[in-house]
């Protein structure tokens, strides 16, 4: 017998011609397409508009899945972060930052990731798989179920406001799945997660960027880590292969394209190593020289075991911040969120494997 078919993560048009099978109209897609992503229902018995004769038939050939919560942590700043596990048994972590009334959803996008930062957690763990543009809505969609955030309301006073696609691996080495995915989570007659509110962050894989543009438009954060092509090859290896210089001239294309946003440079403080004032000096020369519409997010480290870096202290980050913005650049220091779950990304991950190997 054919395996079933996961309606979850199938474009509009992928869905419509599902229906099509079926000898159904398009307008079928359309009713499914908000059960799905409005009422964030999971059984088609559900979904009360279809015939009995259709729902019967989209039970026999499809599933709605979603992906298996292994383990949930809250922290006690209420951030939470979960270990998701898809059917072939592969793991990745999904974050939820919480902020007054709104909030954040971290997603991933690989299993493990090749770009191989030297900083990174989810970097010392190589590159399993890609996930599936399913796989990658599904993270969404079990945070919206936690909250019990269905229907979608129609206004935005939703807590699960904002989508980061920061989570584990580099999406652009999974492009073509995270733009199906994105534009399924920025659907208006969806998830509606407006563009505005969610943010990618690559490594700097300069030759895609601009199709980022292009097709999705929405803010993007690019991590930078250094102000030099030396520093950077030494913390980030992936810019032996794109260099500052076309990192930099892809977000040049990126803000032509979307004119309207800034575009965040993350900027993790290692201590004596990236913190100095000159650093920061080079980094607002490099901005000016590219002119970019800019703004830094400094981000305090958060040692894992093993790693061969320590955190910047608390003045030297605040004197670090201080000059970019006397160059004009805003650089608010991250607050760190979630310290007693183990929030580096990719540590849950780690600590739950091991646990199930010893089993
Ligand atoms: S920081 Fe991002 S791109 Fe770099 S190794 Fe980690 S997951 Fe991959």
């Amino acid at each position: 017998m054919n395996e079933k078919i996961e309606l979850i993560g199938l474009s509009r048009d992928e869905l419509a011609a599902e229906l099509a099978k079926l000898g159904e109209k398009p307008f079928r897609a359309k009713q499914i397409w908000h059960w799905l992503y409005n009422q964030g229902v999971t059984d088609f018995s559900a979904m009360t508009n279809l015939s009995k004769d259709l729902r019967e038939k989209l039970s026999a050939g499809y599933v709605i899945s979603r992906p298996k919560v292994v383990a949930r942590q809250i922290s006690s700043d209420k951030t939470s972060k979960w270990l998701l596990e898809f059917a072939d048994g592969q793991r990745v972590e999904m974050v939820y930052i919480p902020e007054e009334d709104r909030g954040a959803v971290c997603i991933s996008t690989q299993v493990g990731c090749a770009v191989g930062c030297t900083f990174c957690h989810t970097g010392s763990q190589r590159i399993t798989r890609n996930l599936t543009a399913g796989e990658i809505v599904g993270q969404f969609l079990v945070a919206r179920d936690a909250y019990n955030e269905w229907p979608t309301p129609a206004n935005e006073t939703r807590f699960l406001s904002n989508v980061v696609v920061m989570g584990m691996g580099e999406p652009l080495h999974n492009l073509d799945n995270v733009i199906t995915a994105l534009k399924i989570i920025s659907d208006g007659e969806g998830l509606a997660v407006s563009k505005r509110r969610i943010t990618l962050s690559t490594s700097g894989i300069a030759p895609k960027m601009t199709r980022v543009a292009q097709e999705l438009g929405v803010k993007l954060a690019v991590s930078l880590h250094a102000p030099n092509n030396e520093l950077r090859s030494k913390i980030m290896p992936i810019n032996n292969k794109y260099p500052l210089e076309e990192v930099m001239q892809a977000c040049q294309e990126y803000q032509k394209i979307v004119t309207s946003r800034f575009i965040t440079f993350e900027y993790l403080m290692l201590d004596g190593i990236n913190d100095s004032l000159d650093c920061a000096h080079q980094l607002i020369a490099l901005m000016k020289k590219y002119k970019i519409g800019a703004k830094f997010n400094l981000i305090p480290f958060n040692p894992w075991p093993g790693c061969a870096y320590k955190p910047s202290s608390r003045n030297r980050v605040m004197a670090f911040s201080r000059e970019l913005e006397k160059g004009g650049y805003a650089a608010p220091v991250r607050v760190a969120r979630g310290q007693d779950i183990l929030a580096a990304c990719g540590q849950l991950k780690s600590k739950k494997d091991e646990e199930d190997k010893k089993k």
